[in-house]
């Protein structure tokens, strides 16, 4: 089966890219102390799709593609029956990392799919960007591409517009342009992934005025582009003492870097949008690029849930404490906050409708979706806490003191449970942490409440796609079903 597969990912990866750490630069990805772990759990994604038992559900069949075969978040759905094979899928696939990778490929795959949808929005602002946007997705498409984006400038002076910002800023910026393409200079936050993906969508999604045209591109880049930088933050899988101490962290520290654009030449086969502030709001919003790479996240962030929800109920089970009345009561609460967003993934594909021959999911149920569950996963957090008491503390420093034998007789005695031996409750109680409160677990916390944008930006999306016709009707219905008083009105307080 002709089927993109984790050593064809990796070594993609051993492209000399630029990735820059603790001081140094990194010489290869896949074996670096720091990202191996997470390179290796990417490229465990494209053997599990490549499986022959998996290999039907997870990918699909390129129209006109002699066989070739890509994951299913690049198939542009026609029904609501291939919207939600397409979303079974990817919560397959989440599956394997428990959703702990946010910018898995599916993601900005969707995102683009979303361009492709979308077409006509590109060729209305400009027919040859639109074909080279068109010619990119099909590339991207039948080499099964694994991309990130970067969309947001990096935070400076939020009060003030991108070229407005003190002297010594330079959030990414078009510097130069000629025969063969654009130059790109200056940062743009935060690429999740980048250190292990194929390449790397560069657009953005806060909005512009009038005077910030430079700030205004969209385009696609190799992640071994010459000049393009990746300052990644603290690896947290390098400071993993273990994959039994850490047994997240060591295996899916996707990464977060700022990209830094050296003077970066874009080619114009790979440009989609320049200098126009008006597309650049476009792109999202007007073809259903946004709400396929957030139904994505959704799906993701439903088999997250359920995994926080398994590790909720064996805390009680491993302390004793799942009969008593108020820890079911959380355990049920946790269970119905599950059970509503798997409920709302369901309602945005049944209420979904086609744009332009394919069926997208309802926005409004999306961006609802988003809002709520921004403010869930902190609570689902503090749930898990609250259950767990100091049992996650409670815990050897490290599997090193097991090799002593004092020690190891000390825990034995001290690591008591009703329902799993000593080293096992040691062992749960490792993963608990690292999903619930290692530097890793508190990353997910700002990861859920941000990678869509902040609050007020998804309650925006909620306020702007929210039917208030409907909601104004059902008010004047009631208004125009009660009697006004016979004769003349009381006077006002003002008249
Ligand atoms: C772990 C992680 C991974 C990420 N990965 C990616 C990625 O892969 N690609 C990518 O492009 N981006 C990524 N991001 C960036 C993400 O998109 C942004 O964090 C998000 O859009 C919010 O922007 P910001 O961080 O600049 O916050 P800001 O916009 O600065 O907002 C921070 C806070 O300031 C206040 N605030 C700021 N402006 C206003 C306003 N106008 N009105 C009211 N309140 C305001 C609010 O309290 C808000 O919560 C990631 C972020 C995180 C945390």
């Amino acid at each position: 089966m002709d089927v993109k597969t984790g050593s064809d990912h990796l070594s993609a990866l051993r492209d000399g890219r630029d990735v820059r750490i603790d001081g140094r630069q990194v010489a290869d990805v896949t074996t670096d102390i720091a990202f191996r772990g997470a390179v290796a759990s990417a490229a465990a994604l494209y053997d599990a799709q490549a499986h022959p038992d998996a290999v039907e559900r997870l990918t699909f069949a390129i129209p006109g593609g002699n066989g070739r075969r890509a994951n299913r978040a690049w198939q542009a759905p026609r029904s609501f029956e291939e919207l939600r094979d397409r979303r079974l899928a990817m919560e397959a696939w989440a599956e394997g990392h428990a959703g702990f990778i946010g910018r898995s490929p599916d993601h900005v795959a969707s995102c683009l799919t979303g361009f492709g949808i979308g077409i006509g929005t590109f060729e209305a602002y400009d027919p040859k960007r639109a074909a080279a946007l068109r010619d990119y997705l099909a590339f991207a498409r039948a080499q099964d591409l694994f991309l990130t984006y970067v969309i947001i400038n990096p935070q400076a002076d939020r009060s003030k517009q991108v070229s407005q910002q003190a002297a010594g800023y330079e959030a990414m910026a078009v510097v130069d342009e000629d025969h063969e393409g654009i130059t790109v200079r200056g940062g743009k936050m935060l690429a999740t992934s980048a250190i292990m993906a194929n390449e790397m969508l560069v657009s953005l999604i806060q909005p512009l005025g009038p005077g910030d045209e430079k700030y205004a591109a969209c385009f696609a880049i190799p992640l071994d582009a010459k000049g393009l930088r990746l300052l990644s933050r603290k690896s947290y899988e390098a400071a993993a003492v273990s994959p039994w101490d850490n047994p997240l962290a060591s295996r899916f520290d996707e990464n977060d870097a700022v990209a830094w654009f050296d003077d970066v030449k874009v080619p114009w086969a790979r440009v989609f949008a320049l200098r126009d502030t008006r597309i650049m709001q476009a792109m999202w919003h007007e073809t259903p690029a946004h709400v396929l790479q957030n139904h994505q996240c959704q799906a993701r962030l439903a088999v997250k849930l359920r995994f926080l929800a398994g590790l909720a109920r064996r805390t009680a089970e491993v302390n004793g404490t799942i009969a008593m009345a108020p820890v079911r009561e959380t355990l049920g609460q946790l269970a119905a906050e599950v059970g509503m967003v798997e409920g709302m993934l369901a309602g945005m594909e049944a209420r979904g409708r086609l744009e332009h021959g394919f069926f997208v999911p309802d926005r409004a149920l999306l961006y609802a979706a988003q809002v709520l569950t921004q403010q869930l996963y902190p609570r689902f957090i503090d749930a898990l806490r609250e259950l767990a008491g100091g049992g996650m503390i409670m815990l050897p420093s490290s599997f090193r003191d097991l090799s002593d034998p004092v020690v190891a007789e000390d825990i034995r005695h001290t690591q008591s449970s009703p329902a799993a031996a000593p080293l096992e409750r040691v062992k749960f109680f490792k993963l608990a942490w690292d999903a619930v409160g290692s530097e890793f677990g508190s990353r997910h916390v700002q990861y859920e409440k941000f990678y869509a944008g902040a609050q007020f930006v998804t309650r925006g999306h909620a306020f702007r796609t929210f039917d208030w016709a409907r909601a104004a009707t059902a008010v004047d219905r009631i208004l125009a079903e009660t009697p006004d008083p016979a004769g003349a009105l009381p006077p006002t307080a003002a008249a």
